[in-house]
Parts: C-alpha cells; sequence; structure tokens
C-alpha cells in the first residue's frame, strides 16, 4: 500500500469519500458494535488481515449458495468467494456430507486413511504432478516448496516477483516484507522475461528456485503474457535452478491449472484454497526425483511434518471436490463462464468515463481503479484509492459482496440472474460516481 495515502489526497473523488462511509456506518450498527467487541480480544478485531478495510468490515451471520447475510440483517450476492477458496459456494451439501461423513467413522487418527491416497491420487492426475504431500494451507505449501528446493539444489536464493504474494509469511513489494521468512531473495518483475532472466543469471550459482504465480491474484489478477510462464521455467533450468509454480488460485483454470493453459511445466506447483471445500487445505507437489526427498524409507529423507496434514475433513471433502464437485470439464466450463463476464464487466466499465479497468482470467478478476491495465504488480498498485473504495462501498450498498481491493471470483453457485444482478449494480455504482 506504498502511496495510498499520496493517491488518495490527489483524488478527485476524495470529496465523496465521507458520506458515502458515512451512508456504510450508517447501514451496519450491529457489524460496527460486533468490530469494536472483537477489538477487546483481538487487535484491531481482526485475525486475516486482508479482511479489514475502512470504516470497519461487516460481520457475515449466514451463508448459503452463492448469498450471504450480515448481523444487520442485509443479504448479499458473493462475488469474493472467500478470495478464490468459496469455489463451491457456502455451506455445499455434499462436500459437507463427506467430511461428516469421514469425521464420524473415524477423527484425528494419528495414522494413515484411504482418503489420503485417493486425493493425492485425484491431484496428481488433475494437476499433472507425479507425487503430492498436503499441508494445512498455501502459505506452508509454498514453505514447503521453497524448502524442496533449496535442499534439492543446495543453493539458498529465491527469485520473486514484485508484489507477489505467496502466503502471510512469504510477502511481497518492491522487496521482501519485514514479516516474510528471512531467505536471501532477488526481486524480478512478473511479465517481463529480460527481468528474470538478469537476475537468475545474475545469481546463477545461488539461485534454488524462482516462484511465480502463473497469474498474480493478490495483486490484481494480472495474467500472464504469452511465453512468460514458459520462459521463466527455460531460464530457471539453464542455471540448473528450479521452477515453482503457486497455483494455490489459479488451480481452478481450465482442466489442469493455469500453468497448463500456457503450456509450462515447472519442477513443482503449490495448491490450496478450494480443494478442500472451506476446509483447512494445502499441497505441493512436482517431480518423482525431486519429491522422493521425503520418502520417509530414503537414506537421509527430509522431514515434513505437520498434525492436521491427512486431517479427515480435507481429504474426504477434497476428494469430492475433485472427482465430483469440481471435474476437469466442470472446471473448463467455469473458466469459459468467467472469460465472458469479464468481457461484460469491461463493456460497463468502458460506458463511463471512469478510470476503471478490469484484469484477470477465468473467473477471478480485479476492478482496478486505474485508466489503463496493468502487466505487473508496481503499475496495479498504483491505482486512485478513494475510488476504489467507492466501488466497493458502492457494490456493497447495493448487495453485492467484493474484495475490498477489487477483487472478484466466481463461485459455482452463481445463476445467470446474479451475473445480471452485478453487471447492473457495477453500472450503476459508476454512474452515480461520474456524476
Ligand atoms: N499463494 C497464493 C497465490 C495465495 O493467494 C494465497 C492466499 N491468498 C496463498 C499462497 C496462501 O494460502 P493460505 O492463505 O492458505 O496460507
Amino acid at each position: 500500500a506504498v502511496g495510498h495515502d499520496e493517491s488518495m489526497s490527489e483524488s478527485p473523488f476524495i470529496d465523496v469519500l465521507p458520506r458515502a462511509r458515512q451512508d456504510f456506518r450508517d447501514r451496519h450498527v450491529e457489524s460496527y458494535r460486533r468490530h469494536l467487541a472483537a477489538a477487546e480480544v483481538m487487535p484491531g478485531g481482526n485475525t486475516r488481515t486482508v479482511l479489514h478495510h475502512p470504516p470497519f468490515p461487516l460481520t457475515f451471520v449466514t451463508g448459503q449458495g452463492s448469498q450471504l447475510t450480515d448481523a444487520d440483517g442485509h443479504t448479499y450476492i458473493d462475488f469474493l468467494g472467500d478470495y478464490t477458496a468459496g469455489l463451491l459456494g457456502h455451506s455445499e451439501a455434499r462436500s459437507l456430507d463427506a467430511a461428516f461423513a469421514a469425521l464420524r467413522s473415524n477423527s484425528s487418527v494419528g495414522g494413515h486413511h484411504p482418503d489420503e491416497e485417493r486425493l493425492a491420487r485425484l491431484m496428481c492426475k488433475r494437476f499433472l504432478v507425479d507425487r503430492v504431500r498436503f499441508t494445512n494451507s498455501g502459505t506452508e505449501a509454498n514453505l514447503m516448496a521453497i524448502t524442496a528446493a533449496r535442499i534439492f539444489t543446495g543453493r539458498p536464493t529465491i527469485v520473486v516477483m514484485e508484489h507477489g504474494y505467496h502466503g502471510g509469511v512469504l510477502y511481497f513489494g518492491a522487496e521482501a516484507a519485514p514479516w516474510s521468512v528471512p531467505y536471501p531473495y532477488v526481486m524480478a518483475r512478473f511479465n517481463d522475461l529480460d527481468s528474470v532472466r538478469a537476475q537468475l543469471h545474475g545469481h546463477a550459482d545461488d539461485v534454488a528456485a524462482v516462484i511465480v504465480e502463473p497469474m498474480m491474484g493478490g495483486a490484481g489478477c494480472l495474467p500472464p503474457e504469452p511465453g512468460f510462464l514458459a520462459g521463466v521455467v527455460e531460464t530457471a533450468h539453464q542455471i540448473g535452478a528450479l521452477a515453482i509454480f503457486d497455483e494455490v488460485m489459479t488451480s481452478r483454470h481450465g482442466p489442469h491449472g493455469l500453468a497448463d493453459i500456457h503450456g509450462a511445466s515447472p519442477d513443482l506447483k503449490t495448491f490450496g484454497k478450494y480443494i478442500a471445500a472451506g476446509f483447512s487445505f494445502g499441497a505441493f507437489g512436482g517431480t518423482a526425483e525431486i519429491m522422493a526427498m521425503f520418502d520417509p524409507t530414503s537414506a537421509s529423507p527430509v522431514s515434513h511434518a505437520g498434525t492436521f496434514n491427512n486431517n479427515v475433513a480435507s481429504m474426504a471433502a477434497g476428494v469430492t471436490v475433485l472427482s465430483d464437485l469440481f471435474t476437469s470439464d466442470i472446471a473448463s466450463a467455469h473458466t469459459s463462464r468467467g472469460e465472458e463476464f469479464r468481457a461484460e464487466v469491461a463493456g460497463v466499465l468502458a460506458r463511463r468515463s471512469l478510470p476503471l479497468v478490469v484484469c484477470g482470467y477465468g473467473s477471478m478478476m480485479t476492478i482496478i481503479a486505474r485508466a489503463e491495465l496493468p502487466r505487473d504488480g508496481t503499475a496495479a498498485a498504483d491505482r486512485d484509492s478513494a475510488l476504489q473504495e467507492l466501488v466497493h462501498l458502492g457494490l456493497t450498498r447495493r448487495g453485492f459482496h467484493i474484495a475490498a481491493r477489487g477483487m472478484v471470483n466466481l463461485s459455482l453457485p452463481l445463476t445467470d440472474d446474479d451475473l445480471a444482478g452485478f453487471l447492473n449494480a457495477l453500472d450503476d455504482t459508476c454512474a452515480e460516481l461520474a456524476g
């Protein structure tokens, strides 16, 4: 958020903001009360930073399908989809049935159980990896993939993209945030193969891996330009380093994830979010040769511990998701639906002379308050913060839930009427702001 205040004070929309915030406060008295109560026991009332936004975040008390209800009784059509984890919608019955059945028959196993193998087999086939291991979160999956690369290559350094996000402790702007795990990092720029080549060749003896998200999600749903991802893999291999693709968000695209759509085959991939239908989940996988380091029967195995790595709820829900609720065919159709919808969002934005664009691919997109489509994270961060907030407040008032930073992720239960309703609400919001 460097530049946040600057863009705020320069924004032509700054004068409109106080009224919109006051309107939000007036409509959400109970959420505010709960926010204050939560702040007595959690710093800022918060335990997941991304969920905080001004003037205060809503408290949601129930959710069903594509709908959410807040503490003041307002209902929303959910266009955030829990930052991609909510792909199935709220409280999807078949995934809950699978998880509850597993929990009833055998919880806290403290041993192996059949759903681990089932889910691992589904993941290997679906996401084109030889072997996989499970974690509790996408953050952990990336930590383990980086660990695997460092041990496999015997080198220390990790190349990351500016404004990349790979988890709570793998958080980058122009450089690593102070709360990132203290590996030696070298920064490159997304969609700029020259910068990737320069950094990899410039640190050729030290680099263990380059980690990249096939589309930068948190930075604003910035899709890769043709050839970029394959170029990253090729360049990493030229210097004997590994390529790690973070598909925590992007594995939902197409039949095998976004890397495959771009014809890129990294050494390791990481996963998370929707795969366990809302239960905690993460996984990392890759070539048999690299993953063999974790084989406990090998001569000097790398340990990968975790009490809940194979927890039965996540494993059982994951099996149902990949085998039934979100098959390759459903994933491909959902990607196409997202592509059509994003074009319609772009059409709505183009009708007004506001500096608003929509970036993304498939069912993931971000409405960004700037005049031109950004190619990389630095450009995407350069936006009109006041206008960004007004779009969020405007859609909230009209009963549509998106991320404060503009992210939209389509979930499966959204109906065509829901999509049309969103386009109307966006058009109405823009018309009001265009004044
Ligand atoms: N990688 C990416 C690309 C993500 O978007 C996220 C979560 N937003 C993570 C990793 C971390 O996953 P988790 O929140 O499950 O730790």
